[in-house]
């Protein structure tokens, strides 16, 4: 065989590895190129995690590990660090600062690592935990709205197949959406020409229909 083809094989050991490589805390440089990571579908791993009873995460709504979770959302400046983000407030429990310096484990530099002894809490009303989620979802049960604080902002949610609760939340969907818009306008005067209307009704406005699923279902 011709020796520019011959291939050297090292074995490899994870003594050699600990001893080269180390992930270090960022440093900010200027001029550097900075993108802002996207927030992620939580993980197949963690949703399995999520519905273990015997796991600790079992039915904890922030799981997250470093595939999934929140990035963008969570970021107050680069780099990303989780000191950096809005989870610099809830200290890690020596559980899960175990598994966030430990090398093999999946959750290894997770900046947003957390679980339901130090991270956050689901809040609905005064209530708190399976509590909340139980009371939110009876509202909606009941033909109520509920806005949702999940990953990239908020979201309104309704059963979508009663008819009074999508009329009610179109009712309250058309004055948010003018306030953005009226948001927008203050911010980029450009993108609204001098004198240009507002668009006040739905039909001015054409776009994807995020209620045509739900009325085709009927
Ligand atoms: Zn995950
Ligand atoms: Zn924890």
């Amino acid at each position: 065989m011709d020796a520019a083809w011959r291939i050297e094989v090292t074995p490899w050991t994870a003594d050699a590895m600990a001893a080269g490589f180390d992930i270090v805390e960022s440093e900010a440089v200027p001029g550097a190129a900075r993108e802002i990571p996207p927030d992620l579908a939580t993980c197949a791993d963690c949703l399995r995690e999520l519905f273990a009873p015997a796991n600790r995460r079992y039915r904890y709504p922030f799981i997250t590990c470093t595939v999934c979770g929140p990035r963008a959302t969570i970021i107050e400046s680069l780099p990303y660090d989780r000191a950096r983000t809005s989870m610099r407030g809830f200290e890690m429990c020596p559980a899960c600062a175990g598994e966030y310096h430990d090398p093999g484990d999946r959750r290894f530099h997770a900046e947003p690592i957390a679980c339901p002894s130090c991270g956050p809490r689901l809040r609905f009303l005064s209530m708190t935990g399976e509590t909340a989620l139980r009371a939110a979802v009876d509202v909606v049960a009941g033909g109520g709205v509920v806005a949702v604080k999940g990953l990239g902002g908020f979201q309104l949610v309704c059963d979508a197949i009663n008819g009074e609760s999508v009329a009610r939340l179109r009712r309250i969907k058309g004055p948010l959406l003018l306030r953005a818009h009226a948001r927008r306008r203050r911010r980029r005067p450009q993108a609204y020409p001098h004198g240009a209307r507002l668009p006040a009704r739905r039909r001015d406005h054409p776009g994807p229909d995020p209620y045509r699923s739900a009325r085709s279902k009927r």
